[in-house]
């Protein structure tokens, strides 16, 4: 039997690991952050944290200068391929759920978390590319890494995202990251650009007869303060190849590819500054999220396509559970168990949903592109309150068998 740990070995300075982390230190135990990546700011492309993950990063104390330098979103407006409106979701967040849906640069979250472990005295380490990990009994857990050096704790945690090396040693044979078949193009515009199209504190999502446009508002900054991103069926050619083709070849795609969209989306795309072209990956159902005294969290666990919008914020729960169920249970595989069945039905659940909407991405038939855009015109107003146990979700008030908020925090007062 393996008890309370003292000290907490972290992979992984992206969302998750950051929070758990910073919520570890202050439950008393110790933890270190590994990342394989130098110190740098500015990486990535916009994101948007809805309310069950604002909650968590309330509770860390960043709610507040995250929601200052991003951009709170009012509501996501839908549109067809010509600019006909087919609806509204996510409206009056901060009424039925307590905190907005922020939209935000990632780099902006991921310097605050870094910065805020940096401030509760957790050691981060840069330059820390996990290799492999040792697991004996009767000795400290070791993470060797790629540089020759080594860190030993009395756990592991393993929150490296979508390609996690974790994951390899807790699932030698597991699942590989999948492909969903929709390649990602995104950017950052001068809001200027949206302000003169009349757009709103909103974000506009349009569906094409193939593909898919989105734009809104993500910071203060007028040089760029607003983001825009494609998603479009990989039609043969792969995230890799695009990436290796320059800023200018990949506008002049983007224009073609959307060339006859409605306004202002010809405008965002001559407008944005530096294309980041992502695959759409998901990971199926891992048999098991821990090994011996090995845990993963976030996408390591149970990535997920970005088509709901969930992969941060369910991170950031993760985060608050995990360490809740280190701090509610002793022996760590208990602990650890705990955890994984109170959280991969959410966690599963979300996944598949994204799978779903991403099915809206994809090639139509003219016919086909004109029922789905009524579908959504009728469903919308008739689901209006369906993504409640999504928004609903307070990790700080689960009742850990049923892994449910309880309805006093489901709902702001
Ligand atoms: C284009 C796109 C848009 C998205 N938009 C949204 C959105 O709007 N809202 C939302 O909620 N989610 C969104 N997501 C999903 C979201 O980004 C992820 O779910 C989230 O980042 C997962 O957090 P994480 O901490 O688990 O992993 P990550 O944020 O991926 O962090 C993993 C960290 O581990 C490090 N690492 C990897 N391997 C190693 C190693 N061997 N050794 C050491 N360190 C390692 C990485 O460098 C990284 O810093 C989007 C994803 C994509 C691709």
């Amino acid at each position: 039997m393996i008890m309370r740990p003292r000290k907490a070995l972290i992979i992984g300075a992206g969302i998750a690991g950051p929070v758990t982390a910073i919520l570890l230190k202050r439950a008393g135990f110790e933890a270190a952050i590994y990342e394989g990546w130098s110190y740098s700011t500015g990486i990535g492309g916009g994101l948007q944290i809805a309310p069950n993950g604002m909650r968590v990063l309330a509770e860390i104390g960043l709610a507040d200068e995250l929601i200052r330098g991003g951009s709170v979103c009012e509501s996501i407006d839908l549109y067809s391929q010509s600019g006909s409106r087919l609806g509204s979701v996510n409206r009056n967040m901060v009424v039925r759920f307590g905190y907005p849906s922020v939209s935000m640069r990632r780099a902006m979250l991921t310097e605050a978390l870094v910065d805020q472990a940096w401030s509760s005295c957790v050691e981060v380490h840069f330059e820390k590319r996990l290799a492999r990990i040792e697991d004996r009994p009767d000795q400290p857990i070791v993470a060797h890494f790629t540089d020759g050096s080594s860190a030993e704790g009395d756990v592991l945690i393993g929150a490296d995202g979508v390609h996690s090396a974790v994951r390899r040693h807790v699932l030698p044979d597991g699942p590989t990251p999948c492909d969903t078949g929709l390649i990602g193009f995104g950017g950052f515009v001068p809001r200027a650009i949206l302000e003169a199209s009349g757009a709103r504190s909103s974000l506009a999502m349009t569906f094409g007869q193939s593909g898919f446009f989105g734009y809104g508002f993500c910071g203060p900054e007028a040089a760029d303060g607003a983001m825009c991103w494609s998603t479009q069926p990989a039609r043969g050619i792969d995230a890799e190849t695009f990436r290796a083709k320059d800023q200018a070849t990949l506008k002049q795609h983007l224009r073609r590819f959307h060339a006859g969209w409605h306004d202002p989306i010809p405008q965002l795309i001559d407008a944005t500054e530096r294309i980041i072209v992502t695959a759409t990956l998901d990971v199926a159902t891992l048999p098991t999220w821990s090994r011996g005294r090995t845990l993963l969290i976030g996408d390591a666990a149970h990535a997920t396509s970005p088509h709901a919008g969930q992969g941060a914020s369910i991170a950031l729960e993760d985060a608050y559970r995990l360490v809740r169920a280190l701090q509610n249970e002793p022996e760590i595989s208990i602990a650890f168990q705990n955890f994984e069945s109170e959280r991969r039905p959410r966690a599963e659940r979300l996944v598949a949903l994204a799978r779903h909407n991403g099915g809206r991405k994809r090639e139509f038939s003219r016919a086909g592109a004109w029922i789905r855009d009524q579908m959504i015109r009728v469903m919308l107003p008739l689901n209006a309150r369906s993504q409640d146990w999504i928004y609903g979700y307070d990790a700080r008030a689960v009742t850990p068998r049923s892994g449910m908020s309880s309805p006093r925090f489901r709902q702001a007062a």
